[in-house]
This record gives structure tokens, sequence and C-alpha cells, in this order.
């Protein structure tokens, strides 16, 4: 398996218990070593569909360990105290903050001693598919290694390298389509006490027309805050990152469009240097599958925006449904070609409706009517 990320460290454990041989070649280093490179979306909203995939696999006790329930969106507009729209009934209808890198190890450790074997540091770099062979660099020494398999399974991401090799072998029917938006993260720190600084037990929205801010609890008792804004200013439009051309350009930014969020970042100027501006978009692929050789799930098949926070939700609810074809089907080719069959009107699915929800985000939550009427949903 090419990379142990969220899903290739899921899909470790299900495969090995069944009895499955698993190498899981990360190119990153092991995170309980030198800690969590994870790189982007500091936390996630899990929802019952990931927590589904996650008992499927044991994993929801020690995942749950680390998880705040967020009982849904508290809307911060202008001058008003900030409303809870609930996003269910009552608790049994709530999303779930986790830390990435905590999910992730926790994930790792599992698969672990499931039985899969874990090479850090390792990148795939080439595939020959005749010989089954594929090579990965050494992150550490710049090395090549060739490794035998009988079968890739592609849980590397958006960018996945195998992709790319499966690619030069079969046309993937491959199209990306990138936002106008990027975002960038801050952070809110515990407060003098050393507790939440904000209501803990929701996600947290500032909506501003084109672009908005959400903070997601971590159990640190810090918040991830996320600004969503265009990359570039049209004619006549509002802000965006290339006219933030500085920190003291982005302080007034957040003066003006967000004075209530920045009161809770004290080292905003070194959040805002820090962090870079990461790129949103969509990943549709036609084929998910090389014959019995090689197969692709999670953001490496159908990467989304994030505006319905399902990307991780989706990639682990792939992992259990390959697991499950591969037990309903004696060959590999069979298994990945039923895989594909049944994910990819889902995945389609769930791209379409996080495009949907980044505009009801940005746009709908400050829209009194249609307060209103969820409010009546609600009652
Ligand atoms: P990844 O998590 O990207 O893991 C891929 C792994 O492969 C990494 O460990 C990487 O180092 C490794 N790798 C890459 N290339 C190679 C290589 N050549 N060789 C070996 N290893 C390699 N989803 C949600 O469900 N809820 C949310 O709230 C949510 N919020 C998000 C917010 C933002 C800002 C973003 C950008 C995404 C968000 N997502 C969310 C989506 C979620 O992050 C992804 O869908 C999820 O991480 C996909 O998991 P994955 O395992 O397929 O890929």
């Amino acid at each position: 398996m090419i990379g142990a990320g969220l899903a290739g460290a899921l899909l470790g454990i299900l495969l090995r218990r069944r009895g499955w041989e698993v190498d899981l070649y990360e190119k990153r280093g092991d995170p309980r070593l030198r800690g969590y490179e994870g790189g982007r979306s500091i936390n996630l909203a899990l929802a019952e569909r990931g927590r589904h995939a996650l008992r499927a696999a044991d994993a929801d006790e020690a995942v749950m360990r680390h998880a705040i329930m967020m009982r849904g969106r508290m809307v911060h507009v202008d001058a008003a105290e900030p409303a809870l729209q609930r996003y269910g009934r009552d608790d049994s209808e709530v999303i779930w903050s986790v830390h990435r890198g905590d999910l992730n190890l926790v994930l790792l450790e599992l698969a672990q001693a499931a039985g899969a074997r874990l090479h850090f540091d390792l990148g795939l770099a080439g595939v020959n598919f005749d010989s089954r062979v594929a090579v990965f660099a050494d992150a550490r020494d710049g090395s090549r290694r060739e490794v035998p398999f009988r079968a890739l399974v592609g849980a590397d991401g958006a960018g996945s390298a195998l992709r790319a090799a499966m690619h030069r072998v079969r046309d993937l029917g491959e199209r990306s389509d990138f936002l106008d938006h990027g975002y960038k993260e801050l952070e809110i720190p515990p407060d003098d006490d050393g507790g939440f600084r904000i209501e803990p037990h929701a996600l947290h929205i500032w909506p501003r027309g084109h672009y908005m801010c959400i903070a997601l609890p971590n159990d640190e008792k810090t918040f991830t805050v996320t600004l969503f804004l265009p990359h570039q200013a049209a004619a006549g439009d509002g802000p965006a990152f290339d006219q933030i051309r500085d920190t003291a350009a982005a302080r007034t930014f957040f003066e003006r469009e967000f004075p209530s969020a920045l009161a809770l970042i004290p080292a905003f100027e070194r959040d805002w240097a820090a962090n870079p501006v990461g790129q949103l978009g969509t990943l549709y692929l036609e084929h998910w599958h090389l014959d019995g050789r090689a197969v692709l799930l999670g953001d490496a098949a159908h990467a989304m925006v994030p505006f319905h926070g399902q990307g991780m939700n989706c990639a682990f609810e792939d992992c259990v449904a390959l697991a499950g074809q591969l037990d309903a089907h004696p060959d590999l080719a069979g298994a990945f070609a039923a895989f594909e069959a049944q994910r990819k009107p889902d995945a389609a699915a769930i791209q379409r409706m996080a495009l949907d929800n980044y505009l009801e985000m940005r746009d709908r939550v400050d829209d009194a009517d249609y307060l209103l009427q969820r409010a009546l949903e609600l009652a």
C-alpha cells in the first residue's frame, strides 16, 4: 500500500484482519519518532460515515478518546451573540472534531498491532507494472529501493504518485477543478486558566459573503481556525490572498472583517507568516484501477473540496468497501472493478454536495430567512 495516511492506515488494519500480507510505504518519517508532519488541515470533522468504518476496524474507541463533540454550527455575525444551529435533534446526531495527527497515530499503531509492516521515509518513485516491481526513493539518503508486489493500493492522497504511474499505462480519464478560494490556518490557544476560549462543542463559522473563517476544537483546548478566501481579487470584488501582502495587512483585514476572531488569536502574526495558503480542488477520475495490479482510493481517487467535511469520511468508507469486495471476489481484478462500480457514484455525489455546501456556508448561514426555515425544520 502506498501512503500510510488516514485511509492507508485504516485499510491496513482491515486487510490484515482478513489475512492479507500488508506493507505500508509512507514518504514521510515515522510520526512516533519525529512528531507529526501532517502539513495541512490540522483537525477534521469526523461524521457517522467515518465512525462506521472505524467500528469495522475496532478503532472507534481508541479514536474517540481524542474526539470532541460538535453539536452544531455556531454562527458569528455582526455584533449579535453567536447562536448554535444544531445539526440534529439531540446529541445522537452530531459530528466530532479530531486532530489529524492523533487520528493517524492511533490508526498506525493499530495497523502495526494487526501485523501490517510499516516503512517510513520511502516515497513511491516509479512502477514497472509488467514485472510488478515498485521503486521507492528513500528520503533519508536519496537511495532507491525495488520492491516486488502482487498488487498496489494507492492511498497516497490527492497528488498520488501511484495514480501518475498507472496513468502512464492506462488513460485514467483524470480532470482536476481547482477552486478560486484557498485556505490558511491559524490557532486559538487555551485561555489563561488552560480552558477553551469559546464554546468547545461547536463548529464556529464567521460567514462574510464571499469568504469566511471556521474554527474546530482540539482536545488540548485549542481551536484551529481556517480562513477561506479567494486567491486573487477579481475587478470590483472584495479582499483576496494576493492583496494581503504582509502580516500588517492581514491584521488590518481581520480587524475590519473578523474582529471577534482576531481577539482570540494572540499569535496572529506568527501563524499568518508560518502557515502557507493551501489549494482546494476536486479530482474527477474515470478509472480507479489497473486490472488486478493496482487500485486507488480516498483522495487519490476522488479528492474533494472540504466544505462538507466528508473527504476523510468518504475515504474511510472506501476502505470498508474495498475490504468487502476483496472478501466477495476470488480475483483481484474482479474485486477492484466491483469496488470502483460501488464507490464511484457515491464519491461523485459527495463531491457535488461538498461544492454545494461551499456556497451554502459562504452565502447563506447569515441569511435570516434560511435560518428561520432551518429552525422550523428542527422544531
Ligand atoms: P491523505 O490523508 O492525503 O494521506 C496520503 C498519505 O500518502 C500521506 O501520509 C502522504 O504523506 C502519503 N504519500 C503521498 N505521496 C506518497 C508517495 N509518493 N509515496 C508514499 N507515500 C506518499 N475530511 C473530512 O472528512 N472532514 C473534514 O473536516 C475535512 N477537513 C478538511 C480541511 C481541509 C482544509 C482539507 C484540505 C481537507 C479536509 N478534509 C476533511 C479532507 C481530508 O483531509 C482528506 O479527504 C483525507 O486526508 C484523505 O485521506 P487519504 O488517506 O486518502 O489521503
